[in-house]
């Protein structure tokens, strides 16, 4: 299994749905595909409609042959296409894909698509398509912004980074903005992670809710107070101080609004099965983090990654954040939002030069908040900056017009 939240609730008869949320309707043929797809099929048959699509498939009681090799499957729970070699095309409610390799390459696949590798994973996506029959409701995750988002302008290709990260394929580019598939979206919260403007976030939670929660831990006294350790971890991975649904939702600006809120450090557990494209975008967003604590002149490891049984130990970092806490709330965007942390980070002598780590700098491949070398742009100098909408780098902690420069053309710059 991978690491997303894959929250599927079975409609009752007389419920409606709507808001944000996504539905599904299954009537509940399921498509076997492969060799031994009659052996499944004759496990299923008795209590489900089955279709075999493989060359040798035999008709039996209950189930519908086709001696045909599938090429490719697209769709999701429900509404599921086969398309067959030769032309042609087959549809059923859910997917049992026993190919090799399977049809369907992504680290997280469309629910109601199966691609068991053993008899226990066989014995498992049986009993999951006997259950998917009827309606299903899911939430939609996510919100997306086309005003703030950066994928097109004026006719070139712009920022991709969601569309990059996302394990389930759900986003896909459509002329000066993306769209993503609602009933492919399983809510792992990378793309919000990775989305420099803002533009696609999270709804469940949203940033507010973990923002609350954030003050709350820190207030509420216990571990997080004791050892000035705000400890936040995926919700399947036992106890924290904060729980979020997935780490991803729980972004670089928060751990910066934590610390400017008085922690002294923030240690994040990720989901131990995160896809693979998470778990690198998390680690680029540490390193990230890193650059702009470093920045700051905050301690080593202020915002760090821990592993689910490891302890957070307490920084050294003498007390100082909470001198600066705010009675204001922080803007809701992004942008804005992280900006807002990092300025009551500040330390009273102003931003101090800080080793970049590797690979942040010099290859920024995102957008947004990013980390430049100054005053040569190959040195060891790190300044938090803000690439701006018009082709402008501001920098974070000075005053507003000193560091204001065009963004030429070099290996950092981005058209925007
Ligand atoms: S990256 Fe975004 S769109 Fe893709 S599955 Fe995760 S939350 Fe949904
Ligand atoms: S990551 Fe954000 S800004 Fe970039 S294309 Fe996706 S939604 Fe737009």
């Amino acid at each position: 299994m991978h690491g997303c939240r894959m929250e599927l609730t079975r409609v009752a008869p007389d419920e409606a749905v709507g808001g944000d949320v996504v539905s599904y309707l299954s009537e509940g043929v399921v498509a076997v595909i492969g060799a031994g797809a009659g052996a499944v099929a004759a496990r299923l048959a008795p209590q489900r409609r089955v279709i075999v699509i493989a060359p040798d498939a035999r008709p039996a009681e209950g189930v519908t042959a086709h001696g045909l090799r599938a090429s490719a499957v697209s769709g999701w729970l429900g509404v599921f296409r086969i398309a067959v070699e030769g032309g042609g095309e087959l549809r059923a409610d859910v997917v049992i894909d026993l190919s090799a390799p399977p049809l369907v390459a992504r680290s997280v696949p469309p629910p109601g698509y199966y691609a068991p590798r053993d008899a226990a994973e066989i014995t498992a996506a049986v009993a999951a398509a006997v259950a998917l029959v009827g309606a299903f409701r899911k939430p939609k995750y996510f919100t997306y912004a086309p005003e703030i988002c950066a994928h097109e302008r004026q006719g070139q290709t712009g920022c991709t980074r969601c569309l990059d990260v996302c394990g389930a394929q759900a986003i896909r580019s459509e002329g000066t903005v993306i769209h993503v598939e609602p009933w492919l979206c399983q809510g792992c919260a990378a793309c919000a992670l990775a989305c420099p403007t803002g533009a696609l976030s999270v709804t469940a939670p949203n940033r507010a809710f973990l923002l609350d929660a954030t003050h709350a831990a820190l207030a509420q006294g216990g571990a997080a107070r004791e050892s000035g350790v705000l400890t936040v971890s995926a919700a399947s991975e036992g106890a924290a101080a904060l729980s979020a649904p997935v780490l991803s939702a729980y972004g670089e600006e928060l751990g910066l609004e934590a610390l400017a809120a008085g922690a002294q450090a923030v240690a994040l557990t990720a989901e131990a099965d995160a896809p693979p494209e998470t778990r690198a975008l998390l680690a680029e967003r540490l390193a990230m983090a890193e650059a702009m604590t470093a920045a700051l002149g905050l301690s080593e490891g202020a915002v760090r990654a821990v592993g689910a049984d490891a302890p957070p130990a307490p920084t050294a970092r003498p007390p100082r954040a909470l001198r600066r806490r705010s009675r204001r709330r922080p803007p809701q965007r992004k942008r804005d939002f992280l900006s807002a942390a990092l300025a009551r980070l500040e330390p009273e002598g102003g931003l101090k030069p800080a080793p970049l780590p590797d690979g942040a700098p010099a290859a920024p491949s995102g957008l947004g908040w990013d980390t430049v070398s100054t005053p040569s742009r190959s040195g060891h100098v790190a300044k938090v900056v803000e690439i701006g909408r018009r082709r402008n780098l501001r920098v974070t902690f000075n005053p507003p017009n000193r560091w204001r420069q065009p963004l030429g053309r070099s290996r950092h710059d981005q058209d925007y």
